[in-house]
C-alpha cells in the first residue's frame, strides 16, 4: 500500500486520484524503505515521471534515467540525428547505471530500477567528493559503476583492473530531470575531482572517418562503445562496438535459457549492420562469422556439460564492502529484485574492507538443460 503522504505528493505533481489508484493496483508504484528512509519507486512511467523515478519527499524527486536511442548504421545515424552540427563523443562505459543524490543528510545511490543500492551507497564516498552536494544539493550525479568487482555484472571495462570505479556521464536537476550542458558538466567534474567517462571530443558528420577509426580502436581495446551528445544534451544516441556485441553474446550464452531471445537477436542484428556498413568481406568476414558462432555456442555447450556433470548454472560475483552488514543488505536487495543470490565467502582484506563472494544460481536454466539432457521431449 502506498501511504497517504506519497499520494499527496503525486497529486501535487499533477497525477489524478484515479491514475494513482490504477498505478498502485498494477504495482506500477511501490513504497520501499532504506535505513529508515521511506521512498516511492516507479516501476512504470506516469505523466512525465519516467520508469525508475524515486520520490523521497516533495523536493527530493529523482526522475528515472532516460532511455538512450541506439543507431546501428553509424554514418546514416549521425547524419540523421546531428545533421552537420557538432556533437560530443564519450565512451560508453560498460557497468551499471547509478544516480547519486543527497537526500537529507544522506548521499544515496539509486539503481536504474529505482532501488537504493546498499552496496553502491556504502561505497560512493570512495569516488565522489561530498562537497559537491554541499554546494549543489539540487543536482544529481549520473554515472556508470564499472569494474571487475561489481554486484550486477560479471565483467568490467579492460582498464579497471580491480575493484570498481565511478564514471560520471550526466548531471541532472532534481524534480525536472533536466541535464546540464556537456561543458558545464565537464567543468564541475574537474572542479570537484569527480572521474568522468572519457570524452573523445567534438565530432561532426564531416569527421565521420575519424569516428569510424575511434570505433575500430575501442573495439580492439575491448571497450563497449560511444554515446554521442549534442552540447546542450537535447540529442543523445549510442553506438556499440562489434567487440561488445560479440562479447555480450559470449557472456549471455552461458545462461542462454535465462535470457530473452531478443537479447541475442538484437546483438546479432547490430553486428550484421556493422559488417554491412563497413562492407567487411573475405577473411575479415570469416573472422567475425567464427567469433559470433563461437560466442553463441561455446559457453552454451560448456554449460550443458556442467549440468550433465551434476552442477548448477551459476555466476560468481565479488565485491568489496566496508561493513559485512552491507553484504547482507545486498542479499535482501537481490531478493526484492527476484534474484537467487547468496553469500559464498567472506574474507577480511585488512585495509578496512571485506571481500564478499556472491553466487547467483540460475534455477530455470539449470532445470531446462537437465530435462533436455535427460531426454525429455517437449
Ligand atoms: P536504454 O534504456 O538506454 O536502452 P539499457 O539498459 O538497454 O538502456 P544500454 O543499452 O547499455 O542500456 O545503454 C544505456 C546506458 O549506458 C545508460 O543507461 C548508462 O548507464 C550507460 N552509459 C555508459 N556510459 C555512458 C555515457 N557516456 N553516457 C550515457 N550513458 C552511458
Amino acid at each position: 500500500m502506498v501511504s497517504l503522504h506519497f499520494k499527496h505528493i503525486l497529486l501535487k505533481l499533477g497525477l489524478d486520484k484515479e491514475r494513482i489508484e490504477i498505478l498502485e493496483m498494477k504495482g506500477g508504484i511501490v513504497e520501499d524503505e532504506f535505513e529508515g528512509l521511506r521512498y516511492l519507486r516507479f516501476k512504470d512511467s506516469a505523466k512525465g515521471l519516467r520508469r525508475g523515478t524515486v520520490v523521497f519527499n516533495e523536493s527530493d524527486i529523482i526522475l528515472g534515467f532516460p532511455h538512450i536511442k541506439r543507431v546501428v548504421h553509424l554514418r546514416n545515424g549521425v547524419k540523421r540525428i546531428f545533421k552537420s552540427k557538432p556533437f560530443y563523443v564519450e565512451e560508453k562505459v560498460d557497468g551499471y547505471n547509478v544516480r547519486v543524490a543527497k537526500v537529507g543528510e544522506k548521499i544515496l545511490a539509486l539503481t536504474r530500477g529505482g532501488f537504493v543500492c546498499p552496496f553502491t551507497t556504502e561505497r560512493i564516498g570512495d569516488f565522489i567528493n561530498e562537497q559537491f552536494f554541499k554546494d549543489h544539493p539540487n543536482l544529481i550525479l549520473c554515472g556508470e559503476m564499472a569494474g571487475p568487482e561489481s554486484p550486477y555484472l560479471v565483467e568490467g571495462p579492460p582498464y579497471v583492473e580491480e575493484d570498481i570505479q565511478f564514471f560520471l556521464f550526466d548531471i541532472q536537476e532534481k524534480r525536472t530531470g533536466r541535464s546540464i550542458p556537456v561543458e558545464e558538466r565537464i567543468k564541475l567534474a574537474e572542479e570537484y575531482g569527480i572521474q568522468s567517462v572519457e570524452i573523445f571530443g567534438l565530432y561532426s558528420y564531416e569527421k565521420i572517418d575519424e569516428l569510424y577509426e575511434l570505433i575500430e580502436r575501442l573495439s580492439k581495446e575491448g571497450r563497449e562503445g560511444v554515446v554521442m551528445k549534442s552540447p546542450d544534451m537535447k540529442k543523445i544516441v549510442k553506438y556499440v562496438t562489434p567487440y561488445a556485441n560479440v562479447n555480450d553474446i559470449k557472456i549471455g550464452s552461458r545462461i542462454f535459457f535465462d535470457l530473452p531471445h531478443g537479447y541475442f537477436m538484437q546483438r546479432i542484428k547490430r553486428l550484421a549492420f556493422y559488417i554491412a556498413e563497413k562492407r567487411i568481406r573475405r577473411e575479415d568476414f570469416d573472422e567475425y562469422a567464427k567469433a559470433l558462432g563461437k560466442a553463441l555456442l561455446q559457453p552454451f555447450v560448456e554449460s550443458i556439460w556442467d549440468v550433465a556433470a551434476g552442477e548448477m548454472i551459476a555466476e560468481i560475483f565479488t565485491v568489496r564492502v566496508k561493513k559485512i552488514e552491507t553484504a547482507y543488505k545486498m542479499v535482501s536487495h537481490f531478493e526484492r529484485m527476484g534474484l537467487n543470490i547468496h553469500i559464498d565467502d567472506i574474507e577480511e582484506l585488512g585495509n578496512g574492507y571485506w571481500k564478499i563472494t556472491f553466487k547467483r544460481v540460475y534455477d530455470d536454466a539449470t532445470k531446462e538443460i537437465r530435462e533436455l539432457w535427460n531426454g525429455h521431449a517437449f
